[in-house]
């Protein structure tokens, strides 16, 4: 299932959605893993997402 959801899942970032340079990974509040780039880490960090 790792394979697949990698597959399904968008390389950019899940919030600015913007190529990340060297993104974190968080889960959203639909629980699924998306990557945050260092920009976006305090915003995710504010929405309370969990860091994977
Ligand atoms: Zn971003």
């Amino acid at each position: 299932m790792k394979l697949l959801t990698r597959i399904f899942r968008r390389k950019n970032c899940g919030i600015c959605g913007k190529k990340p340079v060297n993104p974190s990974y968080y889960y959203n509040d639909k629980d699924e893993k998306i990557p945050v780039c260092f920009q976006c880490v305090p915003y995710a960090e504010r929405r309370a997402y969990r860091k994977v």
